[in-house]
């Protein structure tokens, strides 16, 4: 990216109705553009960290074997009439609209009932399970609040992955495959140190379901850790009997704010009963199809790791989600001519800042942008052969040859 070109700007001060630190930072460092409370635009370096987030889930999944999908963010309310959750009164945060031809339409605040109808065109057999399918898709949620920049969106991006099994033994066995597969995830995008698996409500048929929550200052959760956090466990289910359950004692546990950034269900037959997905066995009886859901929160995820990792200056991205690698300012002609040759080894790795503006705003911008090293070439370092790389998070700089950042690059 050459800075000269984008139409981004990086702004100075944040606009006084973004109060969130998340949302305040990427609208100043050009990532996000707001439309309204909870609806943002993505920007070219703001898309490019999502695009990151997305590659990392979407290895993980496919190495269980899961296939990606994308289903339609317009809903016919039909499977949701038969599960009882078209109803406001069930579901409070549906956005509905109407056909010109009469009649309502949803827009997807989640997919269990739409998927489990389209399954019915896809198993009939045994033989057609297990199966998994997950998608990266926009979600619409009418949120009460929406003040906490991307961590709370009313239009958001969800990784949802749907599985279906012949029985419980095998929801089980994948059940677990995705937990680990999570931990991976969430070690890979940075926050695997301050992500905990917790007990949580609304387990269907077995006792809890699960959620991974990042422990946060600004985070909506309330969650509770023993002293070595082997065991989190969310507020709404913190009793007596639970307690009991887990082994703990409430004496030992400390209270923290967390932001739920996955959650885990196995869902049994919930959706599969009501809407009629079934399967003949090996003695061709029917029998109702075993399913899970696993969610993680993309865009919440996105402002996790700004609220984790940010700090006075501005954004401090980890290298795994970073939009680039490098942040290039050449100083003085010489430096200039280096920069831009540095740059054209590989302008995928690089924002180029060839902007007509003073060293100092262009290191105030490097700052605030938050990639990983920041390189300058001048006449001084080029007296040595080299280019001074700052890393962003450390601070710390170093003196490189510009003939090994070359091969590095
Ligand atoms: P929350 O309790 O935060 O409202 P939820 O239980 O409604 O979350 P799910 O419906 O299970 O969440 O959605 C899966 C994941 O999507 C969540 O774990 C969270 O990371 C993310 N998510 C949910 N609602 C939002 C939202 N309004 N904006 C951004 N991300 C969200
Ligand atoms: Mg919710």
């Amino acid at each position: 990216m050459r800075l000269s070109k984008t139409f981004i700007k990086t702004l100075r001060e944040a606009p006084n109705d973004e109060t969130a630190q998340n949302g305040a930072l990427l609208t100043r460092a050009g990532y996000i553009h707001k439309e309204m409370a909870g609806v943002y635009d993505y920007l070219p370096l703001g898309l490019k960290v999502i695009e990151n987030i997305k590659s990392i889930i979407r290895e993980e999944l496919n190495k269980l074997g899961c296939e990606e999908i994308s289903m339609s963010a317009l809903q016919n309310p039909e499977p949701w009439e038969k599960t009882g959750r078209f109803s406001d009164q069930e579901v409070d945060i549906w956005f509905k609209t109407e056909l010109a031809s009469g009649g309502k339409l949803g827009l997807a605040p989640t997919h269990e009932e739409p998927i489990v109808n389209m399954m019915k065109a896809y198993i009939s057999s045994y033989k057609d399970l297990p199966l998994y399918a997950y998608q990266f898709q926009t979600k619409f949620r009418n949120e009460l609040r929406a003040k906490s920049g991307i961590l709370r969106g009313r239009e958001f991006l969800m990784k949802d992955l749907y599985s279906f099994h012949t029985s419980e033994e095998d929801l089980d066995k994948f059940y677990t495959e995705v937990e680990r597969a999570y931990e991976r995830i969430f070690d890979r995008l940075g926050l695997g140190e301050d992500t905990f698996e917790t007990f949580a409500s609304g387990g269907i048929f077995a006792k809890y379901s699960h959620e991974f929550q990042t422990f946060l200052p600004v985070g909506e959760d309330m969650v509770y850790y023993n002293g070595d956090k082997s065991t989190v466990l969310n507020k709404e289910v913190l009793s007596d009997e639970v307690l009991g359950d887990l082994g703990v004692k409430r004496e030992e546990l400390t209270e923290t704010t967390a932001a739920e950034v996955g959650n885990i269900f196995k869902l049994k037959f919930k959706y599969s009963e009501p809407l009629g997905l079934k399967f003949a066995d090996e003695n061709n009886e029917q029998k109702n199809v075993y399913m899970g859901c696993y969610g993680i929160g993309v865009s919440r995820v996105m402002g996790v790791i700004v609220e984790k990792y940010a700090d006075k200056k501005g954004l401090v991205w980890p290298e795994a989600v970073a939009p680039f690698r490098y942040y290039l300012v050449g100083i003085g002609e010489a430096g200039v001519v280096k920069a831009e040759e540095i740059y054209n080894k590989n302008p995928e790795l690089c924002i180029l800042d060839d902007r007509d503006i003073r060293p100092g705003e262009k290191f105030a911008d490097a700052e605030l942008i938050g990639i990983p090293y920041r390189v300058v070439i001048s006449e001084r370092t080029l007296s040595e052969s080299s280019a001074e790389v700052t890393n962003r998070r450390t601070g710390e700089t170093k003196l490189i040859k510009i003939d090994d950042l070359i091969s590095e690059i």
